[in-house]
Protein backbone atom coordinates (compact mmCIF):
# COMPACT_ATOMS: atom_id res chain seq x y z
CA UNK A 1 0.00 0.00 0.00
CA UNK A 2 1.72 3.59 -1.10
CA UNK A 3 0.20 6.60 -0.62
CA UNK A 4 1.66 9.91 -2.51
CA UNK A 5 1.49 13.66 -2.50
CA UNK A 6 1.27 14.27 1.61
CA UNK A 7 1.82 14.80 4.18
CA UNK A 8 -1.38 16.36 3.99
CA UNK A 9 -2.73 18.31 7.55
CA UNK A 10 -6.20 16.94 7.44
CA UNK A 11 -5.82 13.41 5.25
CA UNK A 12 -2.44 11.95 6.13
CA UNK A 13 -4.10 11.51 9.63
CA UNK A 14 -7.06 10.38 8.60
CA UNK A 15 -5.14 7.50 6.63
CA UNK A 16 -2.80 7.12 9.34
CA UNK A 17 -6.23 6.33 11.36
CA UNK A 18 -7.30 3.76 9.51
CA UNK A 19 -3.98 1.85 8.95
CA UNK A 20 -3.87 2.02 12.57
CA UNK A 21 -6.98 0.35 13.41
CA UNK A 22 -6.29 -2.68 10.62
CA UNK A 23 -2.52 -2.77 11.95
CA UNK A 24 -1.30 -2.56 8.01
CA UNK A 25 2.09 -1.15 7.10
CA UNK A 26 2.33 1.41 4.07
CA UNK A 27 4.79 3.44 2.02
CA UNK A 28 4.08 7.42 2.03
CA UNK A 29 6.46 8.75 -0.76
CA UNK A 30 6.34 12.33 0.71
CA UNK A 31 6.84 15.66 -0.92
CA UNK A 32 9.62 17.27 0.52
CA UNK A 33 8.36 20.96 1.04
CA UNK A 34 5.16 19.50 2.80
CA UNK A 35 6.97 16.88 5.00
CA UNK A 36 9.22 20.15 6.23
CA UNK A 37 5.84 22.11 7.39
CA UNK A 38 4.25 18.49 8.44
CA UNK A 39 7.36 17.22 10.56
CA UNK A 40 4.90 15.96 13.23
CA UNK A 41 3.14 13.97 10.90
CA UNK A 42 6.34 12.21 9.31
CA UNK A 43 7.09 11.58 13.10
CA UNK A 44 3.91 9.91 13.54
CA UNK A 45 4.26 7.62 10.50
CA UNK A 46 7.77 6.60 11.23
CA UNK A 47 6.56 6.09 14.85
CA UNK A 48 3.56 3.75 13.56
CA UNK A 49 5.62 1.29 11.15
CA UNK A 50 5.41 3.06 7.95
CA UNK A 51 8.09 3.85 5.55
CA UNK A 52 8.34 7.17 4.38
CA UNK A 53 10.45 7.85 0.67
CA UNK A 54 11.30 10.40 -1.52
CA UNK A 55 9.02 12.16 -4.19
CA UNK A 56 11.11 15.02 -4.45
CA UNK A 57 11.13 18.83 -2.82
CA UNK A 58 8.47 20.51 -4.78
CA UNK A 59 6.95 17.53 -7.46
CA UNK A 60 7.89 19.02 -10.58
CA UNK A 61 7.81 16.42 -14.09
CA UNK A 62 11.55 15.90 -13.62
CA UNK A 63 11.81 15.88 -17.65
CA UNK A 64 11.60 19.37 -17.91
CA UNK A 65 14.22 19.99 -15.26
CA UNK A 66 17.71 20.53 -15.65
CA UNK A 67 20.59 17.54 -14.03
CA UNK A 68 21.61 19.69 -11.20
CA UNK A 69 17.34 20.60 -10.52
CA UNK A 70 16.96 16.82 -10.65
CA UNK A 71 19.60 16.22 -7.98
CA UNK A 72 18.70 19.09 -6.33
CA UNK A 73 14.85 18.03 -5.80
CA UNK A 74 15.68 14.61 -4.79
CA UNK A 75 18.38 15.47 -2.37
CA UNK A 76 16.64 18.01 -0.89
CA UNK A 77 13.32 16.03 -0.38
CA UNK A 78 15.73 13.45 1.90
CA UNK A 79 17.40 16.32 4.16
CA UNK A 80 13.92 17.59 4.58
CA UNK A 81 12.60 13.84 5.64
CA UNK A 82 15.62 13.38 7.87
CA UNK A 83 15.16 17.05 9.40
CA UNK A 84 11.26 15.94 10.43
CA UNK A 85 12.26 12.52 11.35
CA UNK A 86 15.99 11.49 12.08
CA UNK A 87 14.70 8.26 12.66
CA UNK A 88 13.30 7.97 8.93
CA UNK A 89 15.42 5.66 6.86
CA UNK A 90 14.85 6.98 3.29
CA UNK A 91 15.60 4.00 0.70
CA UNK A 92 12.79 4.53 -2.03
CA UNK A 93 11.53 7.45 -4.45
CA UNK A 94 8.93 7.53 -6.62
CA UNK A 95 9.19 10.00 -9.69
CA UNK A 96 6.24 12.67 -9.10
CA UNK A 97 3.35 11.21 -12.16
CA UNK A 98 5.92 8.35 -12.35
CA UNK A 99 8.14 10.15 -15.09
CA UNK A 100 11.12 8.19 -15.03
CA UNK A 101 14.26 8.75 -17.10
CA UNK A 102 17.70 7.34 -17.03
CA UNK A 103 19.43 10.90 -15.32
CA UNK A 104 15.91 10.44 -12.48
CA UNK A 105 17.53 6.55 -11.93
CA UNK A 106 21.39 8.05 -11.75
CA UNK A 107 20.45 11.03 -9.08
CA UNK A 108 18.44 8.28 -7.49
CA UNK A 109 20.88 5.62 -7.05
CA UNK A 110 23.80 8.53 -6.08
CA UNK A 111 21.48 9.42 -3.28
CA UNK A 112 21.11 6.03 -1.96
CA UNK A 113 17.31 5.47 -3.01
CA UNK A 114 15.60 2.67 -5.15
CA UNK A 115 13.03 3.64 -7.65
CA UNK A 116 9.34 2.74 -6.87
CA UNK A 117 6.48 2.34 -9.34
CA UNK A 118 3.15 0.99 -9.04
CA UNK A 119 1.26 -1.90 -10.43
CA UNK A 120 -2.27 -0.96 -9.70
CA UNK A 121 -3.56 2.54 -10.01
CA UNK A 122 -7.00 3.16 -9.15
CA UNK A 123 -7.08 7.09 -10.15
CA UNK A 124 -8.27 7.70 -6.71
CA UNK A 125 -6.64 11.72 -6.70
CA UNK A 126 -9.52 12.02 -9.74
CA UNK A 127 -12.14 11.24 -6.40
CA UNK A 128 -14.59 8.84 -9.16
CA UNK A 129 -16.07 7.40 -6.56
CA UNK A 130 -15.43 5.11 -3.30
CA UNK A 131 -16.76 1.97 -4.86
CA UNK A 132 -14.74 2.48 -8.03
CA UNK A 133 -11.52 3.13 -5.96
CA UNK A 134 -12.39 -0.15 -4.00
CA UNK A 135 -13.08 -2.24 -7.35
CA UNK A 136 -10.66 -1.13 -9.27
CA UNK A 137 -8.18 -2.38 -6.21
CA UNK A 138 -9.94 -5.65 -6.06
CA UNK A 139 -10.34 -6.50 -10.08
CA UNK A 140 -6.50 -6.32 -10.36
CA UNK A 141 -4.75 -7.26 -7.02
CA UNK A 142 -2.06 -10.10 -7.95
CA UNK A 143 0.53 -11.08 -4.56
CA UNK A 144 3.15 -9.18 -4.97
CA UNK A 145 0.53 -5.58 -6.11
CA UNK A 146 1.71 -2.01 -5.38
CA UNK A 147 -0.98 0.26 -5.05
CA UNK A 148 -1.00 3.94 -5.64
CA UNK A 149 -3.37 6.12 -3.52
CA UNK A 150 -2.72 9.65 -2.26
CA UNK A 151 -3.42 11.60 0.59
CA UNK A 152 -2.53 14.70 -0.33
CA UNK A 153 -2.11 17.14 -3.21
CA UNK A 154 0.85 18.86 -5.57
CA UNK A 155 1.81 22.19 -4.17
CA UNK A 156 0.93 23.32 -7.39
CA UNK A 157 -2.62 21.39 -8.26
CA UNK A 158 -4.18 22.88 -4.48
CA UNK A 159 -7.55 24.12 -5.21
CA UNK A 160 -8.69 26.40 -2.46
CA UNK A 161 -10.97 25.19 0.40
CA UNK A 162 -10.51 21.65 -0.97
CA UNK A 163 -8.24 20.71 2.11
CA UNK A 164 -10.72 19.05 4.72
CA UNK A 165 -12.27 16.48 2.38
CA UNK A 166 -9.48 16.78 -0.52
CA UNK A 167 -8.84 12.87 0.09
CA UNK A 168 -12.39 11.81 1.42
CA UNK A 169 -12.56 9.16 -1.19
CA UNK A 170 -9.41 7.41 -0.50
CA UNK A 171 -10.09 7.37 2.86
CA UNK A 172 -13.39 5.81 2.75
CA UNK A 173 -12.11 3.26 0.22
CA UNK A 174 -9.15 2.01 2.31
CA UNK A 175 -11.47 1.82 5.12
CA UNK A 176 -13.07 -1.19 2.85
CA UNK A 177 -10.47 -1.95 1.22
CA UNK A 178 -8.54 -3.83 4.07
CA UNK A 179 -10.95 -5.67 5.10
CA UNK A 180 -11.60 -6.93 1.61
CA UNK A 181 -8.06 -7.77 1.21
CA UNK A 182 -7.35 -9.82 4.15
CA UNK A 183 -11.03 -11.15 3.30
CA UNK A 184 -9.59 -12.76 0.48
CA UNK A 185 -6.53 -13.87 2.07
CA UNK A 186 -4.06 -11.16 1.13
CA UNK A 187 -1.74 -9.90 3.47
CA UNK A 188 -0.94 -5.76 3.50
CA UNK A 189 2.77 -5.80 3.84
CA UNK A 190 5.45 -2.74 3.49
CA UNK A 191 8.16 -3.17 0.09
CA UNK A 192 11.30 -5.14 0.62
CA UNK A 193 13.67 -3.27 2.41
CA UNK A 194 16.63 -5.72 1.23
CA UNK A 195 18.84 -3.08 -0.37
ZN1 LIG B 1 2.74 12.74 -6.86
Amino acid sequence: MTFDDGPHPFCTPAILDVLAEHRVPATFFVIGQFAADQSSLVRRMVAEGHEVANHTMTHPDLSKCGPGEVEREILAANRAIKAASPLASVRHIRAPYGIWSEEVLTASAKAGLTGVHWSIDPRDWSCPGVDAIVDAVLDSVRPGAIVLLHDGCPPNEMQPGTGRNLREQTILALSSLIPALHGRGFVIRSLPQDH
